[in-house]
């Protein structure tokens, strides 16, 4: 009997996926079917988009797994019809790679101050050279595979990073905390904040009026996370009065963000189109592909999600 693959995802993920999942198909000696329709109680393995037509897998009677393509399961770890396990994507070559160059290149444009230079092509000849990085403490909300990659750049780069996750984690030259007590100890005096948390209900709203208060003055927010993360009316409040220097996010509560939205046009925000990072087809097929074979195999499938903590 076959391995019967659905690929449920956009069509423009079709086109990209298909011939990289079958190369590696064919290598790994498994008879397989790999297609965008299948009878739903034929189906082994859905390689999924949470926003693909299948919401209720309920008549997948014979479903393995669910292979998650993106790294925010938010929107499909909640679903009650979901009963076999749910991996994510964790692609180190692609997405993780990808995320620590953008969160580097945006918290370097705000230690640097490139802005000022970049923009002020006004004949001033403007004073004030930047600090170096070792006095820019920054924090990194979530230290999972994203975070602490990110952390481990920018401590390479020599800022103090202070990390804070759910659960202690220990990281060579990177100040940890954990749990709520730790949120203060890390947030207090940073300079520049980067969230990479996932979107769950312990998590929404944790940049608000009470934490932002807690970072230096004129700190730098950077948003690469999802966009509940941040309660928007206190960071408003919060650029406003200078708390914050400058928010550069990449994600929001309603994407693509409204026209009418105050983030748009807003002097000291940057919006980027949720484009920190992105899976990258080679490397995220062969973790699906590997998950496949780990299921046939009657191993431990690898990257599932823990959906009571939601992430
Ligand atoms: P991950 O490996 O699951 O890491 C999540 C981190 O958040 C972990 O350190 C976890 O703590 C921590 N965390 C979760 N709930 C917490 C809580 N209540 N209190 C404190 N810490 C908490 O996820 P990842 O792969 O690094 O990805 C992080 C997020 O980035 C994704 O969920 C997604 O939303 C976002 N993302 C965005 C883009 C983009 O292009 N903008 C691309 C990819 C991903 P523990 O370590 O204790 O579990």
């Amino acid at each position: 009997m076959s391995v019967n693959i659905l690929f449920s995802a956009a069509q423009i993920r079709w086109v990209q996926y298909e011939a990289t999942l079958r190369g590696l198909l064919d290598k790994s000696g498994i008879d397989y079917v790999l297609a965008t329709e299948l009878p739903p109680q034929e189906v082994d393995y859905i390689v999924y988009a949470p926003n693909s037509d299948v919401q209720d897998f309920t008549p997948f009677r014979r479903l393995k797994a669910v292979l998650n393509l993106w790294a925010g399961v938010e929107d499909v770890v909640g679903n009650p019809t979901l009963k076999v396990p749910l991996a994510r994507m964790v692609d180190k070559e692609g997405l993780t790679q990808g995320m620590v160059e953008w969160v580097t290149g945006h918290v370097l444009r705000h230690h640097l101050g490139m802005d000022a230079h970049i923009l002020g092509q006004d004949g001033e000849w403007r004073a004030g050279v930047p600090p170096l990085s070792a006095e820019r403490p920054v924090c990194i909300l979530g230290l999972g595979t994203l975070g602490m990659a990110c952390a481990r750049a920018l401590r390479h780069l020599g800022f103090p990073v202070r990390g804070w996750s759910r659960t202690l984690k220990t990281m060579a030259g990177v100040d940890c905390s954990a749990g709520e007590d730790g949120l203060t100890k890390a947030l207090d005096d940073a300079q520049i904040v980067v969230l990479l948390l996932p979107d769950t209900p312990a998590t929404q709203n944790i940049l608000n009026a009470t934490t932002l208060a807690r970072l230096a003055p004129g700190a730098f927010v950077i948003n690469p996370g999802r966009g509940p993360l941040i309660d928007d009316a206190a960071l408003l409040a919060a650029l406003d009065s200078g708390q914050v220097a400058h928010a550069t996010l990449d994600v929001f509560r309603t994407e693509p963000l409204p026209a009418s939205d105050p983030f748009w046009g807003h002097p000291r925000v940057t919006v980027t189109p949720h484009i920190a990072s992105e899976t990258r087809v080679s490397s995220a097929s062969a973790v699906i592909v590997e998950n496949i074979l780990r299921g046939e195999k009657g191993k431990p499938f690898v990257h599932l999600v823990d959906r009571a903590a939601g992430y």
